[in-house]
């Protein structure tokens, strides 16, 4: 069996281990990354959010993706029945970014690994790991290639950004259930052909269909649009009826008066996904010689577009600490990365869990708008999540909620 030797090794070529690699890459450090498809390749996360910028930005990868021509995304709209709630990033508290984009992710991941490539870093595609040794912070992983050969890697570190594959939460037994309430998905693209000029056609907006359902609309700057419907799993389930994806998202359209002009009658370019109770979590977010970082750590809810954040955020951070960590530093994984990464999960899930609740919807379509709370909500949504100077942060689990019922008591004494 052959062997590799390198100081870090990456599993998963997605955003969160781009930037791992990049960052490394960058700082002199051998890193290998191992990808098990080939790309450009499918994957569902297509809307931004402003704090992946500083990311790519840090990762040396922002001027690739800037010259692909996405499409900017300046905030996002809500929309309920004839009520539009609308943040504009540039109107948000405190410092950070005003604009990110709206993607095809297989585009836009695919940019990102050719980019990592051409940086030097040894990215081998259809490379699957099956499976892992330790012996202190020490591995050796053992991949299957695209020749169907196994070789061994040895590694000093391993992230895992393997996203939906889990590949160590799955090998070490790292895997929990989430706190939130089982929610799935089915979307697809369609070639926008109804599309309006200027603003209207390119905006992203989110359709709340019911208080937990709702339904994705993310215009690309090729034509196309992603459109998905979020939901109960069980609620999901009965529209997908026989396994009946497509019937199920042009329902899903066809309760939408919004938007039902615009997709009523468009072909889907590939059959819709469906995604199933996608929430998951860890047990650990790190061990002796590894760290999970995106997707094969925690994911929440598409509901405010956090996953790709979360993935670039702890893909650099982990990056960063093992870094110092093969400089000879000792490092506190609990405090500087877990501490740390789960602050900005507990914000984003009290955020989700109010949207369900339908707290978040008062306030978000509540008039007249405090443009106070509007700001501090518009940085939340912006992902700047570890700014305690910002309220909405810092008493995250009680703001939403008590606003709420101060506004659900003034609407009941009206
Ligand atoms: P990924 O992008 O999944 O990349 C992981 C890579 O690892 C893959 O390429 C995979 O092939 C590879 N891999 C897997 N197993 C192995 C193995 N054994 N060996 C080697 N390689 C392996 N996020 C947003 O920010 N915005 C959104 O609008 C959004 N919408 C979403 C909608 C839904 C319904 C869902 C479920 C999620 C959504 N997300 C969204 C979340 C988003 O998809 C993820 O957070 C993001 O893709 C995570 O990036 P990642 O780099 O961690 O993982």
């Amino acid at each position: 069996m052959s062997k590799e030797f390198v100081d870090v090794l990456v599993i998963g070529a997605g955003p969160s281990g781009c930037v791992s690699s990049s960052y490394l890459k960058k700082n002199n450090i051998s890193v290998k990354v191992v990808e098990k498809t080939k790309f450009p390749r499918l994957v569902v996360g297509e809307s931004l959010i402003p704090r992946v910028m500083d990311h790519f930005y840090e990762a040396g990868l922002f001027p690739v993706l800037d010259s692909m021509g996405f499409e900017k995304k300046l905030g996002a709209r809500f929309l309920r029945g004839n009520e539009v709630c609308l943040f504009d990033f540039s109107n948000k508290f405190g410092k950070g970014w005003d604009w990110t984009w709206q993607v095809p992710r297989a585009d836009f991941d695919n940019a990102l690994a050719q980019e990592v490539i051409k940086k030097g870093v040894d990215l081998e595609f259809e490379t699957e790991v099956t499976g892992i040794q330790f012996n202190g912070t020490d591995s050796v992983t053992t991949v299957r290639t695209r020749d169907g050969e196994t070789k061994e890697i040895h590694a000093k570190f391993v992230i895992d950004s393997s996203g939906y594959g889990r590949v160590l939460p799955r090998l070490l037994d790292l895997e929990k259930p989430s706190k939130l309430s089982p929610h799935s998905a089915i979307f697809s693209h369609v070639k926008d052909t109804n599309r309006e000029d200027g603003t209207e056609g390119t905006l992203i907006s989110f359709d709340i269909i019911e208080t937990e359902v709702w339904l994705w609309v993310i215009p690309f700057s090729n034509g196309n649009t992603s459109v998905g419907i979020v939901g109960p799993t069980d609620y999901i389930d009965r529209l997908s009826k026989d396994g009946d994806t497509a019937g199920a998202l042009r329902k899903a359209i066809s309760l939408s008066d919004y938007y039902m002009n615009r997709f009523g009658d468009v072909d889907f370019l590939f059959e819709p996904r469906h995604l199933k109770d996608y929430s998951c979590s860890v047990k650990s977010l790190f061990g002796d010689g590894f760290a999970l970082t995106g997707n094969a750590s925690e994911f929440l809810d598409p509901v405010f577009s956090s996953g790709m954040a979360f993935a670039t955020e702890s893909g650099m951070l982990a990056a960063k600490l093992a870094l110092r960590q093969l400089n000879g530093e000792r490092i506190d994984w609990q405090k500087e990365y877990s501490d740390y990464i789960l602050y900005g999960v507990d914000v984003f899930t009290t955020y989700v869990k109010e949207w369900y609740t339908g707290n978040l919807q008062e306030l978000f379509f509540h008039q007249p708008e405090n443009p106070d709370v509007k700001r501090k909500i518009c940085a939340v949504l912006a992902g700047y999540v570890w700014n305690k100077k910002n309220t909405f942060v810092r008493i995250h689990d009680t703001a939403i909620k008590n606003l709420a019922e101060f506004i659900k008591t003034e609407k009941q004494q009206a």
